[in-house]
């Protein structure tokens, strides 16, 4: 699979059609419809053969009005400032919509991190970091982990951070990062946050239909943080995962999968799926076509376009990943009367939870993963009823009604506030 249409095409064309529908506010419209700051930097790293190479890192600051800006940060090598200006756009509409104090941001490096050691990873993130400056900050704007980052890569962040600051301002500066290790300031739950708010998500939606979880199928798309989290958490309902997919190849098993044997398995493959052996290896339209009740893409964007739409056989898309699904996808699901649990409401449980890391430094607390969860499931429910309550107003599908809902606080906020000077 591949990304094929400009990415931040898809967002104009997401935020044009909500803003006509709405009759969003002529200025705020214009505010809203590019970033705010866009910050590219080359910088030098060293290998471990003593060569210097030269990489290009992104961070794109879309809007901080409703808080700092917050967002993660990818390295792949498909990263752009095209993808990251809509990754960024994303995060601003999925806080607005959680109701949470953050803005929107996103960040990356075009890098293949399969290519690299562990070392020079780490010299990359620093030298990433350190290039960055004060273009990130505590108060001002958040980095978290995203696809090929994880918990060790915001230590190194942190850690690079800090030996730039003055010791008095150390431990004042926790917050500059999330999705940090637990010992190292991370919160309890922020590792299956993404995934845990897909279920919570789904579940509302199950409640809604009268759709019986126990009973259902499902496949994932990626089976990293949020896809392997995703599913492992639908175990418990007694669903069963029949196919799966990821950068490795696909896997089908009609008669189910086991997520945590599957996750092993990864583990002990290179992050791989290909090859577990209580399934069979099919192709990637194969995957698409699975019946299944509900489908998660969690892995890359662009997945769901006019060509593959149709090969679905499911009656619910809930998207772990960030705009797996294009205009035309959006188009071919909802003709096709396939629900959506749009990105920007379905897979919010991540920056939810980076919230309450950022708050738990910010007053040198520890909150209990039950805590954690309790919130997670009130702030992402209370955003799933807003959407939903917009999808009825307006007559119109979940994306557009998520988008709606953001836009509709981000206009209230730039009306009180005014334009200065
Ligand atoms: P990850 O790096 O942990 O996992 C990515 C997964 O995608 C891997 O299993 C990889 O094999 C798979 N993948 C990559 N290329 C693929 C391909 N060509 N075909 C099939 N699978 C492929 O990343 P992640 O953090 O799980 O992020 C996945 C998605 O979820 C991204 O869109 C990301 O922006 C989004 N997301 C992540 C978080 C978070 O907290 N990590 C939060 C919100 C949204």
């Amino acid at each position: 699979m591949s990304a094929k249409a400009s990415l931040y095409q898809n967002v104009t064309r997401q935020f044009d059609r909500a803003a006509d529908l709405m009759g969003l506010d002529g200025e705020v419209r214009k505010i809203l419809a590019r970033p705010m700051n866009e910050v590219t930097v080359n910088f030098p790293a060293k290998m471990d053969d003593g060569r210097i190479e030269m990489f290009t890192g992104y961070r794109v600051q879309h809007n901080n009005v409703l808080g700092p800006f917050k967002g993660g940060l990818r390295y792949h090598p498909m990263v752009d400032i095209d993808e990251v200006r809509a990754l960024a756009t994303w995060m601003t509409w999925k806080s607005a919509i959680a109701n949470i104090p953050m803005g929107g941001a996103k960040g990356g490096i075009q890098i293949d991190p399969a290519k690299y050691s562990q070392g020079e990873l780490e010299r990359i993130t620093r030298r990433f970091t350190f290039a960055l400056g004060s273009n990130i900050g505590p108060d001002y704007d958040i980095p978290a982990p995203d696809v090929n980052t994880n918990a060790q890569t915001m230590a190194w962040i942190l850690d690079t951070y800090w030996s730039m600051m003055s010791p008095l301002e150390r431990q004042r500066s926790l917050h500059v990062v999330t999705g940090k290790p637990v010992d190292l300031g991370g919160s309890v739950g922020r590792d299956k946050a993404t995934g845990q708010g897909v279920i919570y998500v789904i579940e509302q939606w199950a409640r809604d239909r009268g759709f019986d979880l126990s009973q259902a199928t499902y496949t994932v798309q990626g089976y990293g943080n949020v896809g392997s989290w995703t599913a492992r958490l639908m175990k418990p309902h007694g669903a069963r995962l029949v196919a799966a997919e990821d950068h490795t190849g696909a896997i089908a098993n009609p008669a189910g999968i086991d997520p945590d044997a599957l996750l092993a398995y990864a583990r002990a493959h290179r992050g791989g799926i290909a090859g577990y052996p209580q399934a069979e290896a099919v192709d990637h339209k194969v995957f698409l076509s699975t019946p299944a009740d509900i489908f998660v893409p969690a892995a890359l964007e662009n997945q769901l376009t006019a060509e593959t739409t149709p090969w679905l056989n499911v009656r619910l898309v809930a998207e772990g990943a960030n705009g797996p699904t294009d205009p035309d996808g959006d188009r071919i699901l909802a003709e096709r009367g396939i629900d959506l649990l749009p990105d920007i409401l379905c897979n919010s449980g991540g920056v939810i939870v980076s919230y309450f890391e950022w708050l738990q430094n910010k007053r040198s607390e520890f909150w209990e993963l039950d805590e954690v969860d309790a919130k997670l499931h009130r702030i992402i429910t209370a955003g799933y009823g807003r959407v939903a309550e917009a999808v009825k107003e307006y007559k119109v599908d979940w994306r557009t009604a998520g988008y709606i809902v953001a836009m509709a606080r981000l206009e209230k906020v730039y009306k009180q506030r005014g334009i200065f000077p």
